[in-house]
């Protein structure tokens, strides 16, 4: 019986583990795919504290991983499927590929979120052929090509202005004429000279057969639609929470997992942090921050026993 498994290892789960190391709890960390989360997707961090110039996102993760398993907690591979409280041991069982049955005294969930798809035909057939949702994996491929990112919230903003190392022009497709993302982002893209916005445009399909050769958009206002030429699209329309694992008594209609500030679930136990719970900031400041406090109040927890 572990005191505490956290379920995923991006920003909110490593510092959970760091965190409860230095408190003297036993903690294995589960992840489903490799240590570092959606971090390890983005080419360069600017906004996380400490670092004076960008650090890039694999660069940060890993030294939050190698910080973790200095500290000796055990990151092991494995996806959670389903939870169960079980009252008369007054422990949680975990169960999914890679874990068995596992018990432990309390959990802490920092599953984080999934990109999200736009669902249009020729996106799913394309995936890995010209449709893309990392520009950082993937936007080498596009070199002197022409290329189109979909969105207009910070990632879609900052993505494409990455691309402009690689393409040789990138059509911004966003469906309102005003970007979400932040006014330095914006800034960034509107005076980059390879960006081409296409304002109140959504993509009805993505066109080709072995590849990429356009997609179709339809503009809100006229009605009209057009086909644009590209080599590749890069889709970044927000995230939904991973929280599939959880009852839905503790999650909201969104499907994020409801927190109090201390980062405590309905169910006494059992802890959220990072992107998948309600009102997250989606940043890797507010992840850590989270991570730490879910870490504390699981310690606070485990002196009941
Ligand atoms: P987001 O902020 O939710 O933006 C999603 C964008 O996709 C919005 O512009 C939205 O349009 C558009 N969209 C949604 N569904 C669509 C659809 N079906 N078809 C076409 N467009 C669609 O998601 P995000 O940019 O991935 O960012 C997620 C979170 O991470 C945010 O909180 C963000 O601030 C944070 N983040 C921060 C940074 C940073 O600070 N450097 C970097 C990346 C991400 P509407 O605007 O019309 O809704």
């Amino acid at each position: 019986m572990k005191d505490c498994v956290i379920i995923g290892a991006g920003p909110a789960g490593l510092t959970a583990a760091i965190y409860g190391m230095r408190a003297g709890m036993d903690i294995v960390v589960l992840e489903k795919l490799s240590p570092g989360g959606q971090v390890m997707t983005t080419y360069e961090v600017e906004n996380y504290p400490g670092f004076i110039d960008p650090i890039g996102g694999w660069e940060l993760m890993n030294a939050m991983e190698n910080q973790a398993r200095r500290l000796g907690a055990a990151i092991e591979s494995g996806g959670v499927e389903r939870l169960e409280w079980k009252e008369s041991e007054r422990a949680f069982s975990l169960f999914g590929p890679g874990i068995g049955e596992m018990s432990a005294r309390s959990v802490i969930c920092a599953s984080g979120a999934s990109l999200m798809k736009l669902g249009v035909p020729g996106e799913a057939e394309h995936t890995g052929r010209g449709v893309s949702y990392c520009a950082t994996c993937d936007g080498a491929f596009f070199r002197d090509k022409v290329t189109a990112v979909v969105g207009g919230g910070n990632t879609a903003l900052e993505e494409a202005n990455f691309l402009t190392r690689f393409s040789s022009k990138v059509y911004l497709i966003h469906r309102r004429e005003q970007f979400r993302g932040l006014k330095l982002l914006q800034d960034r893209v509107l005076s980059n000279p390879k960006i081409e916005p296409v304002y109140d445009s959504v993509v009805q399909s993505v066109n080709g057969t072995e590849k990429v050769v356009s997609v179709t958009v339809s503009n809100k206002k006229t009605g009209s639609s057009s086909d644009i030429p590209v080599d590749g699209v890069f889709i970044f329309v927000g995230y939904r929470a991973n929280t599939e694992y959880l009852p839905p008594a503790l999650l909201n209609e969104h499907g994020e997992v409801e927190v109090d500030m201390h980062m405590k679930t309905r169910q006494p136990g059992l802890f959220a942090a990072g992107d998948l719970r309600k009102d997250s900031i989606r940043q890797i400041v507010a992840a850590t921050a989270d991570g730490a406090t879910a870490a504390l109040s699981a310690y606070e927890y485990l002196q009941s026993f």
